[in-house]
């Protein structure tokens, strides 16, 4: 795929497009919404199904990024069981209505995780978290955080390859979906990889479980990156991973601050995503602009884990050897590396990310950086905070993703690094300024993917062609048409396109 100017934008104008023929097809939405909330309001009673009140206005507003906490649904549905969602799921279908889920809320792109006129599904319910030591699986419900699952299996001597953010209220069990990066996935492959078996419910409602064995084994392949798009996942069991007990400290890492040296810091990024193909080995290296009163102050920090009782200098040398402002490195239980990383929780900005994926020489990474430099420099009075983070995608993680079966994504064989540029917008920003959005369009269009690369789900612009970025895209479409013949889904629910 190429996410260069002109696929980009004809990408945008058809996704338009065919929102607002999809729209004028569609039964008014506000009617389809008001009868899906009546019918289920009294199925399943209303303190699950709500339309005002306290329990409503903390959930509406709960999304991180402002633009989706301001949406109001006409309705929220707060299930505890699986067989709630599949009796939401059905009203909704049968209403033709609008509709979104919501598990962590951290989605920063504007509509996935919320609803305007539509029925919204919330997970605030169904949090529970368990270990089964006999078959060593983790389950969690998907209104789990990451920060909650850490701290509960800690004891266990065990972890789920969930997000590098392990903080309270923090990123969700969305983040399995769209793939998931994790200090874990050099050798565990994508958080996605690790699942075992999922219950979903279908578009039409169908309630079923699969495996990587079962009749549904195509639909839990296009789980592993596909997002929203296949189903309302109410339930994940993930392989466990043994991360050794808080006693243990079986790693060694954690922060190393730079205020300087960017070509420097960029260099040893750019021959570490090439080079370094260990899976004891995990960085992510974030280049933030904080802009306070109009001075930009940059803050390029680099996360560094070894699962093992130094940094190897043949591994992290380089970093290591430029001069930083601040370091703080040493033995860590897992849940301590779990719970080092402590940015970008914060409510109440407008967010926005881009994705693109990268490999090759260290001209690539300048190349980036002075994009992403020069479109802070020029937008500053917007934001109170710009980034551009580099997570390098090993062989190994690719391999682990294999070996346990492969995801929809299907990476190509080779190391790369998954690009993220990340916007957070001053208080009082409601929504992203249509010059804003030109230029950030631009920016991203200025750092493409290297081809044949995939670009990451959980860290894209919502107008980016994601899925066809993929390995597995032919696939991926089939198997949408097989679980969602009537389209329901792409025309009711807000997602990544493409399909
Ligand atoms: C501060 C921050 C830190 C992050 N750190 C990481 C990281 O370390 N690694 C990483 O890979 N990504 C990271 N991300 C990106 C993250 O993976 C995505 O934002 C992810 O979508 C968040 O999942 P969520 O459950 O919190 O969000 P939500 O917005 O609730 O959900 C995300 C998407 O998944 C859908 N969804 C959620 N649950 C279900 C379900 N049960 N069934 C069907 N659809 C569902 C939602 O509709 C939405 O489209 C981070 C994001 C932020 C803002």
């Amino acid at each position: 795929m190429a996410f260069g100017s002109h696929s980009y934008f004809h990408g945008a104008l058809h996704f338009l497009a065919a929102q607002s023929l999809t729209a004028g097809a569609q039964k008014d939405a506000h009617q389809a919404a008001t009868d899906a909330c009546a019918s289920l309001s009294t199925l399943l009673g209303a303190s699950i199904v709500q339309s005002s009140g306290p329990a409503y206005d903390l959930a509406a507003t709960n999304a991180w990024n402002l633009e989706n906490a301001e949406y109001q649904p006409t309705c929220i549905v707060f299930p505890s069981t699986a067989a709630h969602v599949q009796t939401a799921m059905t009203g909704i279908y049968e209403a033709e209505a609008n509709f979104a889920v919501q598990a962590g809320s951290h989605s920063a792109m504007k509509g996935w995780n919320t609803v305007q006129d539509g029925v919204l599904i919330i997970f605030s319910n169904m949090q529970n978290i368990s270990y089964d030591a006999t078959e060593d699986t983790i389950i969690l419900e998907p209104g789990v955080h990451w920060h909650d699952a850490y701290v509960a299996l800690a004891p266990y001597g065990v972890a789920p390859v969930g997000a590098l953010i392990g903080r309270v209220g923090d990123v969700g069990t969305g983040l399995i979906l769209g793939g998931g990066l994790s200090w874990l996935s050099p050798s565990e492959g994508y958080g996605a990889d690790t699942l075992k078996a999922v219950d979903v419910v279908l578009a039409n409602g169908t309630f079923v479980t699969a495996t990587a064995t079962n009749e549904y084994s195509d639909l839990f392949r296009a789980l592993k990156g596909g997002g929203n798009r296949f189903g309302i996942v109410t339930r994940y069991e993930l392989s466990a991973v043994h991360t050794g007990t808080q006693e243990d400290q079986a790693f060694y890492g954690g922060t190393i601050l730079y205020d300087s040296n960017a070509e420097a810091v960029l260099n040893a990024t750019a021959k570490y995503v090439r080079d370094v193909n260990d899976p004891n080995a995990v960085i992510l290296m974030s280049f933030i602009n904080v802009i306070t009163d109009g001075v930009i102050s940059p803050m390029y920090y680099l996360w560094a884990f070894y699962k093992g009782s130094e940094l190897p200098t043949e591994i992290f040398g380089d970093f290591l050897s430029i001069p930083s402002a601040f370091s703080q490195l040493g033995p860590l239980s897992y849940l301590d590396v779990a719970l080092t990383l402590g940015l970008a929780g914060e409510r109440g900005f407008v967010q926005h990310f881009g994705a693109s994926s990268l490999v090759g020489d260290e001209s690539l990474y300048l190349d980036a950086f002075y994009h992403w430099n020069n479109f802070t420099v020029a937008h500053q009075e917007y934001f109170n905070m710009t980034t551009l983070a580099f997570t390098p995608i090993p062989q190994t993680q690719i391999d682990a993703g294999h070996a346990k079966g492969g995801n929809i994504i299907d990476a190509p064989h080779g190391q790369f690094a998954a690009v993220q540029i990340y916007e957070t917008f001053n208080a009082g920003i409601t929504e992203i300024p249509a010059d804003i959005h030109a230029a950030i369009e631009a920016l991203l269009t200025s750092i493409p993917p290297s081809p044949g690369l995939p670009l990451y789900l959980n860290e894209c612009d919502s107008e980016q062609r994601v899925f066809e970025s993929y390995g597995d895209y032919e696939l991926l479409q089939t198997i949408y048409a097989k679980y969602d013949p009537t389209r329901f889904n792409v025309e009711h629910c807000q997602g990544p396109i493409g399909l």
